[in-house]
């Protein structure tokens, strides 16, 4: 931010969202998963999850009409937000004036290259994300070797039950996995229906996905590990070797996998633990 520049009112505050909306003859749209923020409560409570320094890079995703970006600039972040809706660049371009400290990036996230995008400095993400791609760019994000520190977005109740979920349960698979392997997630705040316009019919939380600094479990090869964690679920009521059967793998490969890492062969595959997805990874590995 520079000095002498016009500070817009909070965004957040239900009547300025709604004259926003009004002003620019805006309706929240279903398709592009477009709930607003306003509680400033949670906004703050985001912001401070993600524990913004001055200077902190941040890649926000689908800033909306500037609720959350408005929030993480004012706290000193460098902001880059990437917004799918052709609409709200230009309205963006009104509701933050003044912060230098932002760049609307017009775009699907889906398709942009954030590695070009955010160099290899290492970046926070925070996000009150569209919930119909929330797997897909969470996947993304965690697998594709960005140099993220941490991520903190609103999710629906159920995807982050999933993410913390431990073995054995229904909300364990391959995306409880992939989060738990590249980081220790923590749900930070749950947020009511009402915190939003429109409000969503389903429950919401903020999770916080703290990267680690090496995976959770060792293996020889991870592309060989996330292949076996997403057989292994494939088929949730077959045992873990005919799930591995049904995915394609050779039953004597099975075999050896399955002795190498100790593993009982009547274990269905949603009760094994990173490790045990480690050791068979690596068991597939050892005959090759
Ligand atoms: N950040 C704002 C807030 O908290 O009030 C808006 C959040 S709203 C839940 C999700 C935003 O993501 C919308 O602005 C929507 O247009 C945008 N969006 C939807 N799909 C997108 C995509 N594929 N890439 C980038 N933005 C997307």
């Amino acid at each position: 931010m520079t000095e002498n520049q016009t500070i817009m009112p909070r965004i957040v505050l239900p009547e300025v969202t709604h004259r926003i909306l009004k002003h620019f003859g805006l309706k929240a749209s279903h398709r592009l998963g477009q709930n607003f923020l306003i509680a400033p409560a949670i906004v703050e409570g985001i912001v401070l999850a993600a524990e913004i320094q001055p200077g902190d890079r941040v890649l926000e995703i689908g800033p909306g009409i500037g609720t959350l970006t408005q929030a993480l600039a004012e706290a000193g972040a460098q902001v880059t937000a990437v917004e799918l809706d052709k609409k709200l660049p230009a309205v963006l371009a009104e509701t933050l004036k003044g912060y230098d400290n932002v760049t609307i990036v017009p775009g699907d996230i889906l398709k942009v290259d954030i590695k070009e995008l955010m160099g290899e400095e290492p970046f926070k993400v925070v996000a009150n994300l569209p919930y119909y791609i929330t797997t897909p760019i969470l996947l993304e994000l965690l697998e594709k070797k960005l140099n993220i520190s941490l991520i903190v977005t609103m999710v629906q109740k159920e995807v982050a039950e999933r993410m913390v979920a431990e073995p054995g349960g229904k909300d364990y698979g391959a995306l409880s996995v992939a989060v738990q392997y590249y980081t220790e997630p923590d749900i930070v705040l749950t947020v009511p229906p009402k915190s939003f316009h429109p409000a969503p019919e389903v429950d919401s939380v903020v999770i916080r996905c703290r990267r680690r600094n090496t995976p959770a479990v060792e293996c020889k090869d991870e592309k060989m590990f996330f292949r076996v964690a997403r057989a292994s679920f494939g088929q949730r009521r077959k045992t873990l070797v005919n799930a591995l059967k049904g995915a394609g793998f050779l039953k004597e490969d099975i075999e050896r996998a399955v002795k190498y890492a100790g593993i009982d062969t009547g274990r269905r595959g949603e009760t094994l633990s990173l490790e045990e997805f480690a050791g068979l990874a690596d068991g597939f590995l050892k005959g090759e």
